[in-house]
């Protein structure tokens, strides 16, 4: 493998929303040096790789960022960073029309104003949305983008950040990359869980299969705070296809019924989105099941306008709908809950962070899915966050001392970096795959940790036997043979995989009381309980996971890091 070392002043690791923008903003900002490391390709990768037809999160007529921070607490069951949400929510419509003046069509009416779907969402016509963000990265000469680049660890030297290691999936080249300070945006978790479909079709899943929890591997891996991962997002999709409900449930009004016909959402407490999922289980598990989204009789237009949604952001529903010869106006859309997620893009798991995004790692921002606190970000807020990171990063810059780094400390770092990855392309081919133990993670987290199988319900005893299981196959992980770059991605995705599925056991594990169904189903403590109303954060120490328990940041507040 060739060996590369690279100075630069902020690396950006993962290009994705939050990414490109924090790019975007600091080239705006600043003439510092910029490097996007991405493991896939800016034009198409993370969430928006497909595209989205709406802007989930915005500050409609008539309301407030205030209100915004209203709705998203009693979403989370009041348990969220109120500092986050709302310096989030203060930048929303900004963030909105700067992407309209980049190129994105954003629907308007007569009046000129952008066309509203409910209460806090805006229709777009977003099936290129990530080309434009990155046509407009591109468009700076003071930002560099590494494509096809995997980013595996951080480089740390005494609690402050100083780089991080990767490697080129196609080119065989490993790099060290020094920075004075690292902005991480690598998404959220896919693949924890065993998925809705089996076979080939595993990976046609609500999250992208390629965010695999990198970012919340690394931060793990380095010492940094993270907060609750036991708060798992479970979608309610389509069923096979996992393609979104909102669209239809929104689009056309179309309410949740059980197999009988019957409305059932309204008898399991307010309509929050982990209690839409619960509902939806708890009918199946009465024998009410199968559940639908009532689409029947919504008339010819509408179920042309979600032939035409879907194909913009999940093509295999319209497909579905076309092979079968029935669209929804004829026809109920069958619905399920996915496999459990960590997303801190809808939920609050992720990097613990002060208020302008900064990690407990000095000189380490988190941006969009991976940082926690603030859930129902969507694409508005990872770019809001990623503009607040950037700025928190670019005044770090100006505020602080560096040290110098030797060359022989820097040939340290690269020979120490270097040696952990070769030693996998050494290792003598052994008897698992990383499939296979892939295959049996899921399985793991799926029977004992809360996934689809046991209706996302945990108890204790099944807890203790899930982390000792995991534990078990990193081991194994540790051993694996690659015979490239491309299996060594492979390896660096399960590793870090079987991290953040330890790190969601010992959360779940921590938090005796149930705050969010579904989400976070305990069953040895089935009701929610005040005495838990404060954040579940963990640090890795010598291998295991230590819990500390945090109190209520409120709005108003600018958090900062004690340690
Ligand atoms: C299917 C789906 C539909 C959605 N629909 C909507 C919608 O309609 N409206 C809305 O507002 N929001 C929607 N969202 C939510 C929104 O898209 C996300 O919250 C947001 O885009 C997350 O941005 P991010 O930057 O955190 O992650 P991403 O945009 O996913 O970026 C993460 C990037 O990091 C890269 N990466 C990962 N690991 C590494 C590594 N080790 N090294 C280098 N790079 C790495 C990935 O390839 C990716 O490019 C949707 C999300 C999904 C999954």
């Amino acid at each position: 493998m060739d060996k590369k070392t690279i100075q630069t002043d902020v690396l950006i690791i993962g290009g994705g929303t939050a990414g490109c923008y924090a790019a975007i903003t600091l080239a705006e900002q600043s003439d510092k040096e910029v490097l996007i490391a991405e493991k896939a390709d800016i034009k198409r990768s993370g969430c928006l790789a497909a595209g989205v037809n709406a802007l989930n999160a915005y500050i409609v007529s008539g309301n407030t960022p205030e209100d915004y921070l209203e709705y998203v607490k009693k979403d989370a069951e009041g348990l969220i960073r109120e500092d986050l949400v709302l310096t989030m929510s203060e930048r929303l419509n900004k963030v909105t029309k700067h992407l309209e003046e980049m190129g994105l069509v954003i629907l308007k009416n007569k009046d000129g104003e952008y066309v509203t779907r409910g209460n806090r969402n805006i229709k777009i016509n977003g099936e290129n949305i990530k080309p434009i963000l990155a046509n407009q990265v591109y468009s700076y000469s003071n930002i560099t983008v590494f494509n096809r680049v995997n980013i595996i660890d951080y480089i740390v030297a005494d609690n402050q950040i100083i780089g991080a290691y990767g490697f080129h999936i196609l080119k065989n080249t490993f790099y060290t990359i020094f920075a004075k300070t690292v902005i991480c945006s690598t998404g959220g978790a896919a693949g924890i869980y065993k998925p809705n479909n089996p076979g080939l079709s595993r990976h046609k899943m609500w999250y992208p299969p390629f965010n695999t929890g990198a970012g919340y591997a690394m931060g793990i891996r380095s010492g940094a705070e993270m907060t609750t991962f036991e708060m798992r997002f479970i979608a309610l999709r389509c069923k096979d296809t996992i393609a979104p409900t909102g669209t239809i449930a929104q689009g056309v009004s179309a309410p949740q019924i059980n197999g009988a016909g019957e409305l059932y959402d309204k008898q399991y407490g307010a309509p929050t989105t982990a209690n839409r999922v619960y509902s939806t289980i708890e009918e199946n598990k009465q024998g009410r099941g199968p559940c639908f989204l009532k689409t029947e009789g919504i008339g010819e237009k509408a179920e042309e306008e979600l032939l035409k949604a879907y194909l913009n952001m999940a093509p295999a529903q319209t497909l579905k709908w076309l092979e079968r010869g029935k669209g929804p106006n004829h026809e109920n859309v069958e619905i399920e809950g996915t496999e459990p997620y960590i997303v801190g893009g809808h939920t609050a798991s992720g990097y613990w962070v002060d208020t302008g995004r900064q990690t407990t790692i000095k000189g380490l921002y988190a941006a969009g899915d991976v940082a926690g606190g603030c859930p129902q970000k969507y694409v508005t807020g990872s770019l809001a966050e990623g503009e607040i990171a950037a700025l928190s990063a670019l005044r770090y810059i100006e505020e602080t001392t560096f040290k110098t780094i030797y060359k022989e400390e820097q040939q340290e770092y690269e020979r120490t970096g270097f040696e952990a990855v070769n030693k996998f392309l050494h290792h003598p081919e052994g008897i698992y795959t990383v499939f296979q133990l892939e295959e049996a993670m899921q399985k793991v987290m799926d029977e004992y940790a809360g996934g689809i199988s046991g209706n996302y319900g945990y108890n204790q005893s099944r807890l203790v036997i899930a982390e000792s299981r995991i534990r078990e196959l990193r081991e194994l992980a540790l051993r694996l043979h690659a015979k490239d770059c491309y299996d060594l991605m492979k390896i660096y995705e399960l590793l870090d995989r079987l991290l953040v599925a330890e790190a969601v056991i010992v959360h779940l594990e921590a938090r005796k009381e149930t705050r969010w169904h579904s989400f976070q189903e305990n069953l040895d403590f089935q009701e929610k309980d005040e005495a838990y109303f404060l954040y579940i954060n963990s640090i890795r120490k010598n291998e295991r996971f230590e819990i500390i328990k945090r109190a209520f940041v409120g709005r108003g507040v600018v958090y900062e890091h004690t340690h």
